[in-house]
């Protein structure tokens, strides 16, 4: 075999396998349409004031849906004023109420919560037990209906059913070959989405106002679930790591077990259940979603930047710095460029650390600096769209990198008409 005969294939994301397309508010999911960032507050949401501003963070992150907690009549009532305030502070994203227990209740009591918020989320596993259950699902979906939200149906493995799973246990009980119990689990958790979404059906609601989700914390089970979920229905499907943990923890498992999925077509919409580290933001939850997204080539938020790690041949912290600060640059700069320039979002940074790799991983992105490493010349020659156009030298590196990011983008992207 000659070297000719070798071919390298690029992986390439699947196109998405659900077949319907939900509406909420100004927002599609599902089909074709590219996967929705999703985030929730943590606010008290019954402190309308507390709870809008921490919203308007989260979408001017770039959550394009956010969901609030609901639980109780205070929470109900603090609804339409959120959403006034938020008018008020210029800021349209849809909001999703998350229900459990009193949904039926809160949403009956409170006609204007319903109407103010663009999705209901329910989970089949604390809608009521026994009797209540079905009685006190259907008000909801009745609710829906009347109000023309759609719903999404989240289960948990945390709040299972609990009578889909003794009823899926005894039909293993009497297997020739019973299933082992996380995949009596697993199939207790599908069944509880799908049979819920049918009941919804029944109940008024139409099948494309309806988004699915079966979310549990192991890595392996939520692509299992999901995979199946995928087979057996073509809702669009909301993904989530449920309870992915803190710091690198749950980025790394969120995207493990995400980045799978996303590459087989599954999934339409994603939220990062992130912990924020004390005093950390909520936003990040935001921007770890939009990262995976951008980085499996699915969707372009925000410039990315390459930068190498560093090694012994970095003769300073000065690279990373650099990089950190181009970084917060693009990030800062992003609401302003986006309003202002077609197609920013796609441009690609590299910031590198010596001759090694610098040069060529530079003139892999549209714009790249290499630093001098431990006995270079104390040059950073510049490149931009793969040709050397200046080499920088001095104390003012950084700013002269910055001011060259600028004048690229400017004559680079197309301008949008901007009215005043
Ligand atoms: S580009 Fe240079 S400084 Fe960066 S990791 Fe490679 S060898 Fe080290």
């Amino acid at each position: 075999m000659s070297v000719s005969d070798l071919e390298v294939s690029r992986g390439q994301p699947s196109a998405r396998r659900s077949t319907r397309t939900v509406r909420v508010g100004r927002v599609a999911i599902g089909s074709g349409a590219p996967v929705v960032v999703q985030s929730m507050t943590n606010t008290d949401t019954a402190d309308h004031i507390a709870t809008a501003i921490q919203i308007a963070q989260l979408a001017r992150a770039g959550s394009e849906l956010v969901r609030i907690t609901v639980n109780n009549e205070d929470a109900a009532a603090a609804v339409p004023r959120i959403r006034d305030q938020l008018e008020r502070m210029g800021v349209d994203v849809p909001l999703v109420g998350d229900f459990h227990y009193n949904g039926h209740k809160l949403l009956t009591d409170h006609p204007a919560c319903a109407e103010a918020l663009a999705k209901l989320r329910i989970n089949p596993g604390n809608v009521g037990a026994g009797v209540k259950r079905d009685t006190q699902f259907a008000s909801i979906i009745e609710i829906a209906c009347k109000y023309d939200k759609p719903v999404r149906i989240g289960v948990n493995w945390g709040s299972l059913d609990q009578s889909v799973l003794a009823r899926i246990m005894d039909g293993n009980a009497k297997r020739a070959v019973p299933r082992d119990a996380g995949a009596v689990m697993r199939e207790a958790l599908v069944t509880s989405a799908l049979e819920s979404a049918a009941k919804a059906e029944e109940y008024g609601l139409a099948g494309d106002r309806i988004i699915l989700s079966a979310k549990v914390s192991s890595v392996q089970d939520l692509i299992a679930v999901y995979r199946d979920l995928s087979a057996r229905s073509d809702y669009p499907l909301h993904l989530g790591l449920t309870e992915a943990g803190m710091g690198s923890k749950g980025i790394v498992a969120s995207t493990a077990a995400l980045a799978v999925l996303l590459q087989e077509g599954i999934g339409d919409t994603i939220r990062i259940s992130l912990t924020p580290e004390p005093g950390g933001a909520r936003t990040q939850e935001v921007v770890v979603a939009q990262e995976i997204l951008q980085t499996m080539g699915l969707r372009a938020f925000t410039p990315m930047v390459t930068a190498c790690p560093g090694c012994g041949r970095t003769t300073s912290t000065f690279f990373q710095e650099l990089a950190s600060e181009v970084q917060t640059y693009v990030r800062d700069k992003m609401p302003i460029w986006r309003d202002r320039y077609d197609g920013v979002e796609n441009m690609t940074l590299a910031v590198m650390g010596c001759v090694v790799n610098g040069p060529g991983e530079s003139k892999h992105a549209n714009i790249g600096i290499s630093l001098p490493g431990t006995g270079e010349t104390p040059a950073a020659p510049v490149f931009e769209d793969g040709v050397k156009t200046v080499t920088l030298r001095g104390e003012k590196i950084a700013s002269e990198f910055v001011s060259i990011i600028e004048a690229y983008v400017d004559r680079t992207y197309q301008k949008k008409n901007v009215t005043a």
